[in-house]
């Protein structure tokens, strides 16, 4: 009889394809092909370097067998399958390897781990679109968000879609292909950029959407996107990720923690909610990291949002003469009015951007769960379980 063992695996509903975990894994156990990303068993050494860098958690998922699922299989699948029963399978087979298991507990600490859309989130269309079978989208228009002078450019793109069957929702990422080849002779792979506009297209019903991008120095794609003109064509992949969705529920209360351009989907989850819901005092709550104004994406428009609307903390690290200060921070201070929004089942809590910001809004999430006298560690999990916290960190 072959013995079980636990065979690692990706769940193709989740990720979003950006293919950190297979830039990530020092053995090149982690392949795609136009479809999904997937782990080959024979090669996979367990060294869990891929675990952490996923954005989504859609890495973290184990399955006992006797025979592993062959690389065809997982390329083939849109769902993962359900653990097969094993009546003659010792429990002990079960079981990881203990340093295994160990090396897993450490990659799941911190706001990892695996997430579940709302309940409540409308049913997200995924992989629609692939490398070998991309959208061509056409650019409509290309604005910079940043200040003329400021060290950032950051720019809000609307590509059009129109007579073409896309369907999106806020949250959802999308891949876009820079043209031509990388270094090593084969064409680039996409680049995933959350949508900003809400399901309905940054203009209703006019099949386009937007995206939030930053220009980044030597960024292929960053740099082919910002200089893209109306009327270009781009090629799309997607819509990707079923989890860090929007609730459908109009009396779901928003917690939204970003910085820079993690600010897209929360955009889009504002507008939609703008649009859907209208004004709701306390229903939405945002804290956004930037390093000063004229660096922030959308400070204008944001600004002239009611706060019935949406409750904007707008935090600066490098303003002249003001002491740096990072979103975690200005939660701190606003200590309060969290810990009401944590002891509220209503509330859903989504943070978006650097990846370094985790441990610092995890930190403050701490404190302030337990100043009023609830663990953290078992209400994130209980909000995960529900739907209710989503981290998406590059
Ligand atoms: P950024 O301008 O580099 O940083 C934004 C702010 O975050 C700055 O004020 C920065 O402060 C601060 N910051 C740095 N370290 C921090 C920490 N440990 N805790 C809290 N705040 C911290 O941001 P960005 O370049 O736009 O990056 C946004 C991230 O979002 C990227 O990693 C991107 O991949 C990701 N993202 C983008 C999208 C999209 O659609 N474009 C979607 C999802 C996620 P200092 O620099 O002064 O230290």
């Amino acid at each position: 009889m072959t013995q079980p063992f636990k065979q690692h695996l990706i769940d193709p509903e989740i990720c979003i394809r950006c293919y950190t975990c297979e830039m990530t894994c020092p053995i090149g156990a982690i392949q795609h092909d136009d479809n999904n990303v997937v782990v080959d068993a024979e090669s996979c050494n367990f060294c869990m370097d891929c675990i952490p860098v996923c954005p989504t958690g859609s890495i973290d998922e184990w399955r006992v067998v006797k025979t592993p699922y062959s690389l065809e299989e997982q390329f083939e699948w849109e769902e993962l399958p359900e653990q097969q029963e094993m009546t003659d399978t010792a429990p002990e087979a079960e079981a990881l390897d203990p340093a295994i298991a160990a090396l897993l507990e450490e990659a799941h600490k911190g706001a990892g781990g695996k997430a579940r859309a709302p309940e409540s989130a409308a049913k997200p269309t995924i992989n629609m679109y692939t490398i070998g079978k991309p959208a061509t989208a056409t650019v409509q228009g290309n604005y910079r968000l940043t200040d003329a002078g400021a060290e950032t450019d950051t720019r809000h793109i609307i590509l059009s879609l129109e007579g073409q069957t896309f369907p999106v929702l806020e949250g959802q990422t999308i891949g876009v292909i820079p043209p031509g080849v990388g270094a090593d002779g084969n064409p680039h792979l996409p680049r995933l950029y959350s949508v900003s506009s809400p399901r309905d297209g940054e203009r209703p019903n006019f099949g386009n959407v937007s995206l939030t991008v930053k220009r980044e120095e030597h960024g292929v794609a960053s740099n082919f996107i910002c200089d893209l003109n109306p009327g270009d064509g781009v090629q799309v992949t997607g819509p990707f990720g079923a989890t860090f969705l929007l609730p459908e529920d109009p009396d779901a209360r928003l917690l939204m923690i970003c910085t820079g351009t993690g600010s897209a989907p929360m955009r889009a989850f504002t507008m939609r909610r703008e649009r859907t819901v209208g004004q709701k005092s306390g229903g939405m709550t945002m804290f956004f990291g930037a390093r000063s104004p004229d660096t922030l994406p959308y400070f204008g428009p944001l600004k002239k949002l009611p706060e019935s609307l949406l409750k904007t903390h707008m935090v600066f690290s490098r303003v002249e003469g003001q002491p740096r200060e990072y979103v975690q921070d200005r939660m701190m201070a606003e200590e309060d009015a969290i810990a009401e929004l944590l002891g509220d089942v209503k509330t859903y809590i989504y943070i978006c951007g650097l990846r370094g910001m985790e441990e610092g809004v995890e930190k403050t999430l701490t404190n302030i769960a337990e100043s009023i006298g609830t663990p953290w560690a078992a209400l994130r999990d209980t909000m995960r379980e529900e739907g209710r916290y989503h981290v998406e960190t590059y």
